[in-house]
């Protein structure tokens, strides 16, 4: 598909076709290119090249076709001008800020963010002079009040993981620009299938490609959405520097996971929608926290945001530990793990695992609650989820 065709197309043919050229063995799934560098034709070309004179492949750590390709097919899945893949979600983070920020620069982060992500800023980007304030995910107010003069940005994961808060992204990017600071929004857990972040009025969309863009957890990747200045010089020129590169290999993957992004994501839904329901009205289920449902406290904002709830739910079992673990250690089909935006369902308890290290105190604060699990909701029979969850809830009543 030429990139002057992306616009003619809706998100499912893109995520099949967009930014993808065909070379002259005219293949009809896409070539991969694990190649480091690129021959020229004179030493005026390479000369070119190099100095971006004449637009082209130099090298992979900055430029590989199938890399390319994934970034365009990308861009136009998130209505962006530009993208740059990077090597995991992680790095995408890092390389956004280290390509925006300077020392003495301050950004606000909803204190609901990845649990490594609270770890970035805390303890190495406040290693560079750069400030943190960690708010509420879904207290305007309290985002106001912690914004600064020297505040570069506003960061937020939305739904939230495990607790599934829903910020208001429209109203965040107000703030943001009002303060002449940049929304960004890892958009991890509902991918542009249900959410796309920058129509709502944000500057820049993180990925952890790893999880629902791959979608059948098998490589590691990351990307930045947003517009040309911010992609193209901030973040592609430390990357282009430092190195945090997505490989050809792990860009075809990729590419191949797109493919079914739309169908996967709106039977994650499904399933997720199901088993909510019915957890929601189990004996031994204290409460469930998932975007659709009518109890869920941003329920009606979820619908206006988002196409669909997503693939994440939590629930809370009468209890505490030890009737929580009793659940996980009695399935037998479920994957007892922490990776999530699988085609296998999992399951995890956070307070031992993802948010082990934070203090008790802090753990109980955000509600992170001792008989909290967490699943990311997968594509087997839901029949199958259900009743591989009942083995271990019966015993609980
Ligand atoms: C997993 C995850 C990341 C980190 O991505 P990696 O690919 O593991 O580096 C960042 N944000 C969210 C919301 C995630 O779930």
């Amino acid at each position: 598909m030429a990139d002057n065709e992306i616009e003619l197309y809706e998100l499912e043919t893109l995520a099949i076709r967009a930014g993808y050229e065909q070379t002259h063995e005219q293949e009809n799934s896409e070539a991969i290119f694990p190649t480091s560098s690129f021959r020229y034709q004179s030493a005026q070309q390479a000369a070119d090249r190099f100095g971006g004179v004449e637009q082209g492949n130099v090298y992979s750590r900055f430029t590989n076709p199938t890399v390319r390709t994934f970034e365009k097919r990308l861009a136009a899945l998130e209505q962006g001008e530009a993208c740059v893949a990077t090597a995991s979600g992680m790095s995408a983070i890092l390389s956004t800020f280290m390509g925006l920020l300077e020392s003495g620069d301050h950004i606000v982060s909803s204190q609901s963010v990845f649990g490594t992500t609270q770890v970035l800023f805390n303890k190495y980007l406040k290693k560079f002079g750069v400030e943190i304030t960690f708010v509420s995910q879904t207290d305007l107010t309290d985002w106001q009040q912690a914004i600064q003069p020297n505040t570069k940005a506003l960061f937020l994961e939305s739904p939230s993981n495990p607790l599934t808060e829903v910020a208001d992204i429209t109203a965040l990017a107000a703030l943001a620009h009002q303060n002449d600071a940049l929304l960004v929004v890892d958009n991890c857990f509902c991918t542009p299938a249900l959410q796309k972040p920058l129509t709502l009025g944000a500057d820049i969309v993180i990925h952890s490609a790893t999880k629902f863009l791959d979608g059948q957890g098998r490589v590691i990747g990351g990307a930045v959405v947003g517009s040309e200045a911010i992609v193209e010089e901030a973040v592609r020129g430390f990357l282009r520097t430092a190195g945090p590169t997505m490989s050809t290999f792990n860009a075809w993957v990729f590419l191949k996971g797109l493919e079914t992004l739309s169908i996967r994501m709106e039977a994650h839904c499904q399933r997720a929608q199901q088993l909510a329901e019915w957890l929601n009205q189990h004996d031994a289920v204290e409460g469930v926290f998932y975007p659709g449902l009518s109890s869920h406290p941003q329920y009606a904002l979820a619908k206006r945001q988002q196409t669909g709830a997503g693939g994440l739910l939590s629930f809370r079992v009468k209890g505490g530990q030890q009737e929580a673990w009793k659940v996980i250690d009695a399935t037998k089909m479920v994957s007892i793990t922490a990776n999530l935006g699988d085609v296998k369902t999992s399951i995890t308890h956070p307070a031992t695992t993802t948010h082990g290290r934070i203090s008790p105190e802090e753990r109980a604060k955000s509600g992170i609650t001792d008989n909290l699990l967490r699943v990311s909701v997968g594509l087997e029979s839901v029949e199958d989820i259900k009743a591989d969850l009942e083995r271990g809830l019966s015993q609980l009543v």
